[in-house]
C-alpha cells in the first residue's frame, strides 16, 4: 500500500542519506572518502543494486561512475532509459579496501539502508547486478549464472516486487559472452516494467498504477 506522498518519501530518503554519511556500523567507514548512498530518481519504478563502490565511486560519492557505469549507461540507453529514470545503489555504501569482496558482517551492517531505500522509493522492479546483490535480495545461494534474466517475486522492505537478476556490468566488460547475455536481459526490461506490480499476498489489487512516466526528481543535485 502506498501510504506516503512522493515528497514525504523523498524527505525520508534524504534523512536516510544523512544517516549513512555519519554511519560507523562497520569498519569500512574508517577508510572511505565518501559514502556512496545511491543516485537517481527517488520515485523510480526501476532500481539497480550493485555490489560496492570502487575507487572512482568512493572519490565522487556516486555509484557506477567508472567503466562499469559507462556500460550501464549505454545499456540503459539501448532500452530507452537514462539514469534520471532509475535509482542506482549498491549492497555496500562504503568502498571495501582494494575492491575486495564484501564481507558477511559488512553486508549485514549495511542491509538496513538498502531495505529502507526500497521501502521509500517503492520500485516495481529491482535489478540485482551480480552475485552479491542477487543472493542477498533473493535470499538464496543460487548464483547469477543460474538465475539471471528471470524475474522473481519477493517481499523486501515491506513491499512485494520483482527482483530481476542480471550479470554485473564489470563481468560483462571482461567477457564478451556475458555482455551478450546482459544485453539480452536488458532487452526484457521494458516489458517487465509494463507489467502491473505483483499483488502482495492478501491484497486485492495493484499497489501502484503501472508506470507511464515516473516523475523526474533527482536527489542530491
Ligand atoms: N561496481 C559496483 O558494484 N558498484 C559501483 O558503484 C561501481 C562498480
Amino acid at each position: 500500500m502506498q501510504t506516503r506522498s512522493a515528497d514525504e518519501r523523498r524527505e525520508h530518503l534524504v534523512a536516510l542519506y544523512h544517516e549513512a554519511v555519519a554511519c560507523t556500523r562497520c569498519p569500512l567507514h574508517q577508510d572511505r572518502t565518501k559514502v556512496v548512498f545511491g543516485s537517481g530518481n527517488a520515485d523510480a519504478y526501476l532500481m539497480f543494486v550493485g555490489e560496492a563502490p570502487g575507487q572512482e565511486e568512493d572519490l565522487q560519492g556516486l555509484p557506477f561512475v567508472g567503466r562499469a557505469g559507462k556500460l550501464l549507461d549505454q545499456l540503459l540507453e539501448e532500452v530507452g532509459l537514462e539514469r534520471g529514470d532509475v535509482f542506482i545503489t549498491n549492497v555496500l555504501k562504503s568502498r571495501p579496501p582494494g575492491n575486495r569482496d564484501p564481507q558477511p558482517d559488512e553486508i549485514q551492517a549495511c542491509r538496513p539502508y538498502l531495505d529502507r531505500q526500497i521501502e521509500l522509493i517503492e520500485p516495481h522492479v529491482v535489478c540485482t547486478l551480480g552475485n552479491f546483490a542477487t543472493k542477498l535480495l533473493t535470499r538464496s545461494p543460487r548464483g547469477i549464472t543460474t538465475v539471471r534474466g528471470r524475474p522473481q517475486v519477493h517481499e523486501i522492505g515491506g513491499r512485494t516486487l520483482r527482483v530481476y537478476p542480471l550479470f554485473h556490468p564489470a563481468a560483462a566488460l571482461r567477457t564478451p559472452r556475458v555482455l551478450e547475455e546482459l544485453r539480452e536481459d536488458f532487452a526484457g526490461l521494458p516489458s517487465l516494467l509494463a507489467e502491473p506490480p505483483p499483488v502482495p499476498v492478501g491484497a486485492v489489487g495493484p499497489v501502484r498504477p503501472a508506470p507511464e512516466a515516473a516523475p523526474q526528481t533527482n536527489l542530491f543535485e
